[in-house]
């Protein structure tokens, strides 16, 4: 079981599931959404994830097809997910609480990284989604 929460507390979830894989997304949209060098995300279960505080969840509409959604008191990411992929969410994993490891890490959208940050692991960088 996982447990997380936005900054304020509002929303909190129940994953009950494991975290697979992380992607560390470096477009520009997750710099932005997230306000860092990448964003990190895992593809979950979306009827494994279950909130409460539901009523402060917004759904930012990115694009056609994908919503990101946030807590409206205290601006935390908490997923996005593609209307093409109903069954899947993307949790951001900096708002998981419960102590896990996942050594299954890569990197997307490499090239489109911010210029003033490097990666230096050895994980796997995908230009695109792999
Ligand atoms: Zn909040
Ligand atoms: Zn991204």
């Amino acid at each position: 079981m996982i447990n997380g929460s936005c900054l304020c507390g509002k929303v909190r979830y129940q994953y009950k599931g494991e975290i697979e894989e992380i992607a560390m997304c470096h477009c520009s949209q997750c710099r932005k959404a997230q306000g860092g060098a990448f964003a990190t995300n895992s593809p979950v279960d979306t009827d494994k994830l279950e909130f409460t505080g539901v009523e402060y969840i917004k759904e930012f509409q990115s694009n056609e097809f994908k919503v990101r959604a946030f807590c409206s008191n205290c601006g935390s990411p908490l997923y996005s997910a593609r209307s093409d992929v109903p069954d899947k969410r993307r949790l951001r994993m900096g708002s998981i609480e419960s102590p896990f490891s996942c050594e299954n890490k890569y990197h997307i959208y490499a090239d489109s990284k911010a210029q003033w940050h490097e990666i230096t692991d050895e994980h796997p960088k995908f230009k695109e989604m792999p």
